[in-house]
Order: C-alpha cells, then sequence, then structure tokens
C-alpha cells in the first residue's frame, strides 16, 4: 500500500511568538513541525511525506532524519485557508497513492500506533479521523444579551473532539477537495468528505497528541521533551569541564574570582592570571560547545593584557544566555600550597556568582594542597579544575 502523508504546516498563526509561526517554534532539539514530520518519515508504512509551507518559507530543517529518507519527502507552498493548503498539497501526491493521511504540524507527539490505526482505517472504510471522546458533559449554548445560556445538554459519549491525522483513500480526498474547490468552506477534511457524501469513521484518538496552542501547551511541550529521556534531552542539560595552571611569582597580586588573596607571590600571566576564572570560563564555554578561553581572548590581542578574569567570566556568561541556556551551577577545586584560601570563599563564591548572574548557591569553590608533590606542591605554581552545567531555559519557568 502507498501511503502519502500531508503536514499542514502553511498557517501563520503568530498568537505564540511575534515573529514566527507557531509551528516554525522551538520544543526541543528541534520545531513542532520537524518533530511532526519525523515522525512520518520515520513511520515504515509512509511512502512519502508532502509538507505545505508558508510562502516565503520554503526552506524546511528537519534535523535528525534518516538521509535516506529525505527524497521521501517534498515542500508545497499553502493557501490561504487550511482547505487551500491541503487541495495544493493534494496536487502533488504521487499517482500510486492508496491513502494520503492530512496531519497537522501543531500536533507534534503523534505516535506511530495513531498513524497505524488511521492508515488501516481510511483503507478499509475509505475515511477516518482520529478522535478522542469527550471527557466533560457537553453543552450547547446560546449568547443573549444579558450572556451566554445553555439551550442543551448533549450526551457527552456522542461528542468526539476531532484530532488528526485524517485519512482517505485517493478517491476520497479527491471528491473532499473538489468539494472544497466548489466553495464549500470546512474547518478540516473529514467536514469536506462528509459534504461530499462519505461515512467517516472514528479511531481512537491519544491524549498526548495535544494541538499546541497556547503558551502554556509550548511550555507542558517544552517540558516532555527535556523529561522525556529522549534524543532531545542532551541539548536540554550541557556540561563542560576547564583547567588552568599558572606559576607563581613574587611581585604579582593573587587573583581568585576577581578576588585579590594576601600572599607574598602571585600567578604569573598576561592578564591577572586569576586560575578560577580560567578554568570556569573554559567549562561554560565547553559545556556550550564554544571552543575556549583562548579562542574568544586570546593573548595576542592587546585589549586583554592585564584584563580583569571576572570582566571575561561575565562576558561568557551573558553569551551563553543569548544562546537560551542557564548557568545551572558551578563547582571549582583551587589547588595551592599557600596561602590558605578558607577565608576567602566566602568573597570568592559571591563574586563569581554576581559575574554569572546566579545566586551565590550554584557556586562552589574549593581548596586544596598537592601535598608537596611536583611543582605545584612545591607553590611554584597554582591550578584550578571547574565543571559547570548549562540547563536550557524554558520560557515562563522559574529560574
Ligand atoms: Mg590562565
Amino acid at each position: 500500500m502507498f501511503v502519502s502523508a500531508i503536514i499542514a504546516a502553511a498557517g501563520s498563526g503568530r498568537r505564540l511568538g511575534a515573529a514566527t509561526p507557531k509551528q516554525m517554534l522551538d520544543i526541543g532539539g528541534g520545531s513542532m513541525l520537524s518533530h511532526s514530520v519525523k515522525a512520518f518519515l520515520a513511520h515504515p508504512r509512509i511512502s512519502e511525506v508532502i509538507v505545505v509551507l508558508p510562502a516565503g518559507a520554503t526552506t524546511l530543517a528537519v534535523a535528525g532524519v534518516d538521509p535516506t529518507r529525505v527524497p521521501a519527502m517534498r515542500v508545497v507552498i499553502g493557501g490561504e485557508r487550511r482547505q487551500d493548503s491541503v487541495a495544493n498539497a493534494f496536487d502533488h501526491v504521487g499517482a500510486s497513492a492508496d491513502v494520503v493521511l492530512i496531519h497537522d504540524a501543531a500536533r507534534p507527539f503523534v505516535s506511530a500506533g495513531l498513524i497505524d490505526r488511521t492508515i488501516d482505517a481510511a483503507a478499509t472504510h475509505g475515511a477516518a479521523i482520529a478522535a478522542l471522546q469527550s471527557r466533560d458533559t457537553v453543552k450547547r449554548v446560546e449568547r443573549q444579551p444579558g450572556g451566554t445560556v445553555i439551550v442543551d445538554t448533549i450526551p457527552r459519549e456522542r461528542v468526539y473532539l476531532a484530532q488528526t491525522p485524517q485519512g482517505f483513500r485517493r478517491e476520497v480526498l479527491a471528491a473532499a477537495v473538489a468539494v472544497g474547490r466548489s466553495g464549500v468552506e470546512a474547518t478540516d477534511e473529514a467536514m469536506l468528505a462528509e459534504r461530499a457524501g462519505y461515512h467517516v469513521h472514528v479511531v481512537d484518538g491519544d491524549p498526548g497528541n495535544v494541538k499546541i496552542t497556547t503558551e502554556e501547551d509550548l511550555e507542558a511541550a517544552r517540558q516532555r521533551m527535556g523529561g522525556s529521556g529522549g534524543p532531545e534531552r542532551s541539548a536540554l542539560q550541557r556540561a563542560g569541564t576547564g583547567y588552568d595552571l599558572h606559576r607563581l611569582v613574587e611581585g604579582r597580586p593573587l587573583v581568585l574570582g576577581g578576588v585579590t588573596i594576601p600572599s607574598d607571590r602571585g600567578a604569573l600571566g598576561y592578564s591577572d592570571a586569576d586560575v578560577v576564572c580560567h578554568a570556569a570560563t573554559d567549562a561554560i564555554l565547553g559545556a556550550a560547545g564554544l571552543g575556549d578561553i583562548g579562542r574568544h581572548f586570546p593573548d595576542t590581542d592587546p585589549q586583554w593584557k592585564d584584563a580583569s578574569s571576572i570582566d571575561l567570566l561575565r562576558q561568557v556568561a551573558q553569551m551563553v544566555t543569548a544562546r537560551g541556556y542557564e548557568i545551572g551551577n558551578l563547582d571549582v577545586t583551587v589547588i595551592l600550597e599557600r596561602p590558605k584560601i578558607e577565608d576567602a570563599i566566602g568573597a570568592i563564591r559571591a563574586r563569581v556568582a554576581g559575574a554569572l548572574g546566579v545566586d551565590p548557591s550554584r557556586v562552589s569553590i574549593k581548596g586544596k594542597t598537592n601535598e608537596g608533590v611536583d611543582a605545584v606542591g612545591r607553590g611554584e605554581a597554582i591550578a584550578a579544575h571547574a565543571i559547570a552545567l548549562l540547563r536550557r531555559r524554558i520560557p515562563g519557568a522559574r529560574p
């Protein structure tokens, strides 16, 4: 059986984002649209996928799709109304298609099982849609001057809420599209098939196959992606490590995390040689996949000579924040034979947390000696190790 899937993504619904149609918004590791397309491209019974995009949006990045499946995907431009878009797409359906499914790109959680049920019912009955029986009592109302008044209670077992996919044998969809082109307005293809005289069957929808409509839906979808343990999870939390070492010499200040520690010797370097900030900066850049401190602040560039490293750390924190991450926590171990840094740890934590724009509880600073062993142990050098965890920010969530 040759099964075509039309993914309707031509709507300009901008309610959820000022400049972007909602189906293009990211829900973790890709747009709603790309998740919907992937669900169909990955399904073994789907022969081709036709994506209907708004005019002007002719490119479609579908991350994570098996490249051998990409030739099975085509993009067409939609029309003014949903039914116009589906009619345009239907003109591009393969000549050998037996069944055509139509799916709304704003339902990115469609399951393989639901796609299967819809294909089977459409093939058997000619037309079938996924729908959920109402769980609430349903009231028909009338708007009157004094307010909204119930005029009827409809038995809820007879009320089904339409989802997608909606599936049709090719000739049934051809008749439905013809009805639409004759001037009948419809909000879904099932309605046009009904008007064309076909019985449209219902298959059990899936409560998880939600249509993302409101800001709350969008946030819930992002949390679902983050909490699913799926392949997108890695994009939500990222860890990075950093390491730094500087020689200790007389006549230099000892700066750790932007705090100057009383010491007869300090770290030698082009900048202030602050090992806490350097290790932390590399950990954060590493977690974000943005390279290292030398790439962003090269010591061949005079503007970083004697630079305050806490300012560089602040810049890097702003850089990853602008990329949609927040700093989950930072843990730094300083290895230094002398002096002891215990008394300064509170001040260092506060200074580093301030630069990162986080509460000090998210920053840990620990001091160690090297037990007299090697250059650090002999007091000739100071070193630091750091690990940082970044989390993708969920809009609207509390920090
Ligand atoms: Mg350094």
